[in-house]
């Protein structure tokens, strides 16, 4: 059967990064296909019930900013949501959701199927067709023909995915669900070389087994802000946590029954995430960890099934029941599914360019799990991305791509591109140099000029930015001229929160002050803004001067940012340059010369050759 109809962008995957990727690229106009597995299993959420966290939340606010759908997916069906860090600092805080999983796979299949230039399928594909060396269409097991000029695969943990439990092994691209074994063999024919990941996945177990009573509940606290800059309203937040603990006897059970773990004994085993340990990992590495906390999370609102966040495992069943129930109040915790661990394939991300387009294959990307990555946060942010630069290259437009500078998605990317991978790679706030300026308070600041000029971004939703922003400005101007004068009103406003001040000073300096509020001035009748815009006003004064310095480094390399390395530029024969350095960035074939100096190993004198080799190129 072939389907003659050509598609501009073929995305394979209905997962976080395939859901992306055929948002954006249907948003700009192409026809876009998405072939999936199961029309049941889009969006599925294959760990824990969450989205967001540390640094993984201002993912998800960029995302939003340029016009992204996961924002507002998690806001449509969240349980619960937080605000992490409130106690610190604007660029340490980030957001974290718990999700309804039922309500979010609905959701965001029912908004791939109402999106306009956009067909969703059932289909397993195959094989990749290439026509002269680049992407030109897919096939499906099922003898279908699909054509396109694009072609995004994001497979997640599917390529040839192997589930472990206990002593036995079989193959799954998730529980129950099949592995990918032809699209792999077809992406090996094609010359991509597969590493072995690894993850794993805690059993979940039946609400009504848990004796809460002896449980305390787990509150991060924090602020209720929505995800997404447009949404108005969140749904009851009335999912709760509870925080569980191991002890001797939970690591006796797991200790003693190793050898029963065929994938935790075998010496072939992928690389697994060391941020995130199985139990076998925890108690092996920290001997003399008396505990280890759990968390409990709800799955929904009706699922009745509850994530012990902090306990995967692929020892067998009844092992991994009995190291359960040692943990107070799960004595009597019956499972609806157990633990697992999967192994599966990915690919070096080092064979892509910032747009996510494969080296070897013109016009076929790579995005989400399938890069090694881990985190539906990540898998979105690299799904949209690739689904922009998709459309993008259609018509030979240049690739849309984030500084390290303006986008936790720009650090992503480039360490994915210029670095490769030794583990599953998650997003952390450490990951970026500039964190004072990533915030998520500021993501519509970065962005959104991008979100609205790559199509994205409604009128209505930009109008309401700039008045916003131009009352931000305003006020800040302002509030240099107001003077926080020592009055009684004054002074009452200021001891009531504890603020010293033994002279008046302007409102500006005031927010300076860490202990300064934007919150305070109101009290004292100074503040003219509300909501988001005053935090902003507030975020933005009180850094100020840590941000100016970070400008300065941001200039200091910028210089080397704009020195752009032509894509064919050949590093053969550079009078200087040693073998390994012009071998490592013939691998690599970063895009700007301060690409090249991130490229694990290489020299500043090795840079400085390459500097001068451009410029003399640039002259002839
Ligand atoms: C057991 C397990 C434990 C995990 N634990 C964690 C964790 O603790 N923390 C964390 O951050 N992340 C964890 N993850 C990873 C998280 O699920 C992924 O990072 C995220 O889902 C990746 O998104 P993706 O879009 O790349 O792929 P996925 O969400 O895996 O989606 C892949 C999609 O591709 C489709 N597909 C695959 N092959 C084909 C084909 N040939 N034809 C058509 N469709 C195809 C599948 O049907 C699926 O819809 C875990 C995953 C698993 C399976």
């Amino acid at each position: 059967m072939n389907f003659s109809k050509t598609y501009d962008v073929i995305i394979v995957g209905g997962g976080h990064a395939g859901c992306e990727a055929a948002l954006a690229s249907a948003r700009m106009g192409a026809s876009v296909l998405l072939l999936t597995i199961s029309m049941d299993k889009i969006a599925a959420m294959s760990c824990n019930p969450a989205i967001g966290g540390l640094a993984k939340g201002n993912l998800v606010k960029d995302l939003d900013a340029l016009g992204g759908e996961m924002a507002k997916n998690i806001d449509a069906s969240c349980i619960q949501l937080n605000v992490l860090n409130m106690r610190k600092g604007a660029a340490a805080q980030s957001s974290r959701a718990q999700a309804d999983k039922a309500k979010y796979a609905y959701r965001m299949t029912e908004t791939l199927l109402n999106q306009r230039g956009l067909d969703v399928k059932q289909a397993v594909v195959s094989d990749i067709i290439t026509e002269n060396g680049a992407a030109a269409g897919v096939k499906t097991l099922c003898g279908q023909t699909f054509y396109g000029g694009k072609t995004i695969i994001c497979s997640g943990t599917f390529l040839k995915g192997k589930i472990y439990i206990g002593a036995s092994f079989q193959e799954g691209g998730r529980a129950y669900e099949p592995a990918s074994v032809e699209l792999s063999d077809s992406l090996a024919l094609l010359g991509f070389e597969a590493v072995r990941l690894k993850t794993g996945t805690p059993a979940r177990l039946r609400a009504d087994s848990i004796d809460y009573s002896r449980l305390a509940p787990y509150d991060t606290g924090g602020d209720k802000r929505p995800f997404s800059f447009e949404t108005e309203k969140l749904p009851p937040l009335e999912g709760r946590c509870w925080s569980a603990y191991t002890n001797e006897e939970t690591h006796r059970i797991v200790r003693e029954n190793l050898s029963r773990s065929l994938y935790y004994s075998s010496a072939d085993k992928g690389i697994g995430p060391r941020y995130c340990p199985s139990m076998e990992d925890k108690v092996t590495k920290f001997p003399d960890r008396s505990r280890h906390q759990i968390i409990l999370e709800p799955e929904g609102e009706a699922s009745g099934e509850v994530y012990p966040n902090g306990f995967s495992t692929s020892l067998p069943v009844d092992v991994q029941l009995a190291a359960y129930r040692t943990i107070e109040g799960l004595e009597n915790c019956r499972f609806t599914r157990p633990a697992y661990a999967i192994e599966y394939e990915g690919f070096q991300p080092t064979g892509l360019y910032s747009s996510y387009e494969t080296k070897k294959v013109k016009g076929l990307y790579f995005a989400g799990q399938i890069n090694g990555t881990s985190g539906y946060e990540e898998a979105a942010v690299q799904g949209f991305m690739a689904g922009v630069n998709a459309v993008l290259s259609l018509d030979g437009r240049e690739p849309f791509t984030l500084g390290r500078d303006e986008s936790y998605i720009g650090v992503l990317t480039d360490d994915l591109v210029t670095k490769g991978i030794d583990e599953p790679y998650r997003m952390f706030t450490s990951r970026g140099e500039y964190r004072l300026r990533l915030r998520e308070d500021n993501a519509e600041y970065r962005l959104l000029d991008y979100g609205r000029r790559l199509g994205l971004i409604s009128e209505k939703r930009y109008k309401r930015f700039s008045e916003e922003k131009a009352s931000v400005e305003k006020e800040i101007e302002r509030l240099k001229s107001v003077s926080v004068k020592l009055n009684a009103g004054n002074r009452a406003v200021l001891e009531k929160e504890g603020v010293y001040m033994n002279r008046g000073q302007s409102a500006y300096d005031f927010l300076k002050r860490p202990e300064g509020s934007y919150d305070m001035l109101k009290k004292m009748g100074l503040g003219k803004l509300e909501g988001r815009a005053a935090l902003q006003a507030e975020t933005m004064i009180k850094y100020s001067g840590y941000i100016a310095k970070q400008n300065e480094d941001v200039a200091r390399f910028a210089r080397l940012e704009k020195r752009k390395i032509p894509a064919d530029f050949s590093y053969d024969g550079i009078a200087g340059l040693r073998r390994e350095y012009a071998e490592k960035l013939e691998k690599i074939r970063p895009s700007t010369l301060g690409q090249a100096l991130r490229i694990p190993g290489m020299s500043l004198a090795a840079a400085a050759i390459l500097d001068v080799a451009l410029k003399k190129a640039g002259k002839n």
